[in-house]
């Protein structure tokens, strides 16, 4: 059986209500929307749609499902690859995948193309990375950057790409016309980690007098996919408890169980 290419939805769900907080990233994003459902408008005097644009930012915070709500809002098809994918892959695959990837997309415009992890193949060219893979890594950036110049004006693609590491990329990479624009997808803060807490209290019994601004409050440095987790552990905590509701306590005992979770995830890297 042949190995999956990547990624390809067709429906995505994911829309803007779905991604709390990044109000600045959501309206810079909400541009790219626009140019999706509506190119002539932008091309009528003579403009050039952007290709590509680099979503920045720490781990958890948003940027794939920010990458998803653009294909949701503009209802076009999301292909999509992680950068991690091509780190142990055969010679000459990691390119001939891209090309496949960018065809597909094509074929299909208008369409979002989103590359997760850049960074493990963007990363700037002729550095040692000690893995003795670098010749292949190149022929996939190589391939990538191909690809983006290819593009003729009015395909009608947008690739998004994201990484925590835009300081480590290959400065070809942000050239005009291929990913020109960064957008930054910051930690939450308190009034942005209340919003994420709501969104994703949405399917969770919760108790009536739970108060999301103290449990916002109580997470500072959390990311989205962090508060998505507690949430998630308060709901099996009070479960396993026979609670007919998730309340308070769980929530802190889940917050503490996540910091105690971080902690060792830190110790382990530093
Ligand atoms: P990574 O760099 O680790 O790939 P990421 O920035 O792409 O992370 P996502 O994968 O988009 O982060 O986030 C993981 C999950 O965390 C999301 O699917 C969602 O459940 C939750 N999440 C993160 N940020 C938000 C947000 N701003 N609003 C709502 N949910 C969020």
């Amino acid at each position: 059986s042949k190995a999956k290419l990547f990624d390809e939805k067709t429906d995505m769900k994911v829309t803007f209500k779905d991604v709390a907080g990044l109000e600045g990233a959501k309206e810079e994003v909400q541009e790219i929307v626009d140019f999706l459902k509506n190119p002539e408008k932008y091309t009528s005097l003579g403009g050039k749609i952007p290709k590509g644009a680099l979503l920045v930012g720490p781990p958890g915070t948003g940027k794939t499902l920010l990458a998803k709500a653009v294909a949701g809002e503009a209802k076009v098809p999301f292909f999509s690859l992680s950068g991690s994918d091509f780190v142990e892959m055969f010679v000459g695959v990691g390119a001939s995948r891209v090309r496949d990837l960018f065809k597909q997309a094509k074929d299909k415009s208008p369409a979002i193309i989103f590359i997760d992890e850049i960074d493990a193949i963007g990363r700037a060219r002729g550095k040692n990375n000690f893995t003795g893979s670098n010749d292949e890594r190149e022929n996939t950036l190589n391939q990538l950057l191909t690809e983006m110049d290819g593009f003729g004006t009015n395909t009608n693609v947008i690739v998004l790409a994201a990484t925590n590491r835009a300081d480590i990329l290959d400065k070809a990479l942000m050239r005009a016309g291929r990913f020109d624009r960064q957008i930054y997808v910051d930690l939450p803060d308190v009034r942005e980690r209340k919003e994420i807490f709501e969104v994703h209290l949405r399917p969770i019994k919760n108790s009536e007098s739970l108060d999301m601004e103290f449990l916002a409050k109580q997470t500072p440095g959390f990311s989205g996919a962090d508060i998505a987790n507690v949430c998630n552990e308060a709901a099996l905590i009070a479960a396993r408890k026979g609670k007919k509701a998730v309340d308070k306590q769980d929530f802190l005992d889940a917050v503490d169980r996540i910091v105690g979770g971080l902690e060792k995830k830190n110790k382990i890297i530093t």
